[in-house]
């Protein structure tokens, strides 16, 4: 991993792991050292996840996920290790150097740099062709949506000339064609002697740009005008950027680098369809919405929006054409346990149009008194199937399973079970009957992992002595030491790999434990008890001692079970010789059971 004098080690040395992991997950303090949080890794409602500061890595109690900072960075971002290095490095404002890139993905990194100057040249040149005369009409369609010079700056809103080559004479000086081509603002044809110059796809729209969560143009969008002579010519009412190297559609929420702030403080994300409802919203006050551009929830967007808050406000219009990406984006915002709120506002007006016929106070107020998402579904299944009837009532059931199970919370789903019988008056037990078969095999996975075998008090001291860094406890982590070795007290315990890798390894080693060789699921278990360890630990000659004789019991009492044939045995032949020697023996091994137990109780 990282060793003294790499990069890697340089970067880790300056990283604070609780301010890194609290980019990502709302951490709290708990305790002299740790911070919990949500865990990012896998569904909770309370927090299981922590991160130990003085020891830089994190655990979570939860799913056992564990790391260090790199570690973090790589899982949450689906990056390699070098990327991750990278990542901690731009984020702490160390200078990367040049070596850490290999040929090929140096190449990248430059033709990604390419990419981003590029948009940021044609960002600045849309955004100064909105101020010439041939933007009039562009300009007249903003402001008549309401939308002022300073909105339009801020957002920086363009126009792409009714040109196909403007841009690219604009920027062929300072880009080859071979960045053109990747950046997908361009199309070409294929002909015989090569292919055809060049030409703008954004021809004759109004553009928005698309940034990434840091703020760098990475794409574009851009609506027709509505004067548009020629539709069929036009293409359709929004074109947006294809997939680039430094633009996947998926992993994009609009606005998000100027909503985050505001929705990790407020601590709920407003989610509305357009640009310009985006912008309307935003303008209006309310500083923490984005769009999903148009497309449905991707997996990688909904684990994004996550990191910032797990609380929705969903302003969709549910009953357009875009009613199954709705649909489709509510079940995936579901399975990843949001907590959802819908707004249907009146008369199927969108959030622009609202605004502006009604005022930003009234927007508030609808987002203030949005729906819970399955309030509202069973208002909908209410209204498609009259309840009163048997056959209605079944119905409306059928609509309603299906979205009930995909909650991931047992407890969830049976409150809503609950609720759903209580409106459609039919039998709560019923319903729960229905729900049981999807319910079981969800819980089934997180059972076995939590019956998983415990540390012991013991382990979890001694554990804690062998890898504490302070020097008052030389004494103590040398003693632990050596008695493990001698005896080999730690066979059969559940930490018997960890204690073999901790008596194994070198003083320096040590300053690392969790980078020492060992199975998954063991460096889990030590990490749940690191987490645990505290600086101002202070380990008495009783404690240490205590924990030593717990674990030395079971060894006493397999020993005292051997012995018992052995004496019946010399018994049985009289061998008063060999019966005096076990005796003596067995006197002994009782002593030491009591000296265990004793010590057991002196805690
Ligand atoms: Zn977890």
């Amino acid at each position: 991993m990282s060793n003294p004098g790499d990069f890697a080690y340089t970067v880790k040395q300056q990283a604070d792991i609780v301010r890194i992991i609290g980019d990502y997950v709302k951490l709290k303090k708990s305790g002299a050292q740790n911070f919990s949080g949500l865990c990012p890794f896998h569904n909770e409602k309370s927090p299981s996840f922590s991160v130990h500061a003085t020891k830089q890595f994190y655990h979570c109690f939860g799913c056992g996920v564990s790391g260090d900072v790199f570690s973090f960075v790589q899982k949450i971002e689906s990056s390699s290790f070098p990327e991750a290095v990278r990542s901690v490095a731009t984020k702490l404002g160390i200078p990367l150097p040049k070596q850490q890139f290999s040929p090929g993905e140096a190449k990248e990194a430059s033709l990604r740099g390419k990419l981003l100057d590029l948009h940021e040249a044609a960002a600045v040149f849309f955004e100064q062709q909105l101020r010439t005369p041939a933007a009039a009409g562009a300009r007249e369609y903003l402001t008549g949506r309401g939308i002022t010079d300073e909105v339009m700056k801020q957002f920086r809103i363009g126009y792409a000339p009714d040109s196909g080559f403007a841009l690219r004479d604009r920027v062929k000086q300072e880009f080859d064609e071979a960045t053109l081509k990747q950046s997908g603002l361009f199309s070409w044809k294929d002909e015989a002697g090569g292919i055809s110059a060049i030409y703008s796809k954004f021809r004759n729209r109004i553009i928005f740009p698309i940034s990434n969560e840091q703020g760098k143009v990475i794409a574009f969008g851009g609506r027709i005008m509505d004067g548009a002579a020629d539709k069929e010519k036009a293409g359709p009412k929004y074109l947006n950027s294809p997939e680039t190297p430094i633009y996947s559609k998926g992993r994009v929420l609009y606005n998000l680098d100027k909503a985050k702030e505001a929705i990790r403080k407020l601590d709920y994300s407003i989610v509305v369809e357009g640009y310009l409802d985006t912008i309307s919203v935003y303008t209006a006050g309310m500083h923490n919405v984005i769009a999903s551009s148009g497309t449905a929830f991707g997996e990688a967007q909904v684990k994004l929006l996550g990191r910032f808050s797990k609380n929705i406000v969903v302003n969709f219009d549910p009953d357009t054409a875009g009613a199954a990406a709705t649909e489709r984006s509510l079940a995936m915002l579901v399975e990843e346990d949001f907590n959802i709120k819908v707004i249907t506002l009146e008369q199927g007006l969108d959030p622009d149009l609202f605004i502006r016929k009604r005022g930003a106070d009234a927007y508030q107020k609808e987002v203030i008194q949005s729906r819970k998402y399955f309030h509202y579904l069973i208002d909908r299944a209410q209204a498609q199937f009259p309840s009163r009837t048997a056959d209605g009532k079944v119905k409306a059931l059928n609509f309603l399973l299906p979205h009930i199970q995909r909650v991931p919370s047992r407890i969830v789903r049976d409150e809503l079970a609950s609720e759903i019988a209580q409106r459609l008056s039919i039998d709560s037990a019923v319903l729960r009957q229905e729900l049981k078969s999807a319910a079981s095999s969800r819980t089934q996975k997180m059972k076995t992992e939590s019956t998983a075998q415990q540390v012991s008090p013991a382990e979890n001291i001694l554990v804690r002595v062998l890898t504490s860094h302070s020097a008052q406890d030389e004494a103590a982590r040398s003693n632990v030491h050596d008695v493990l070795a001698a005896e080999k007290l730690h066979a059969g315990w559940v930490m018997e790999p960890v204690f073999e890798a901790l008596l194994k390894a070198s003083t320096e080693q040590l300053s690392a434990p969790l980078e020492l060789p060992m199975g998954d699921s063991d460096r889990s278990r030590l990490a749940s008890v690191l987490m645990q360890s505290d600086e101002r630990d202070d380990f008495t000659e009783t404690t240490i001692r205590v924990a030593l004789a717990a674990m030395r019991r079971p060894h006493i009492e397999r020993a005292l079970q051997q012995l018992q044939p052995q004496i019946d045995e010399a018994g049985r032949k009289d061998d008063t010789l060999k019966l005096t020697q076990l005796s003596a023996e067995k006197l002994r091994l009782k002593r030491a059971l009591d000296e265990s137990m004793r010590a057991g109780q002196g805690r």
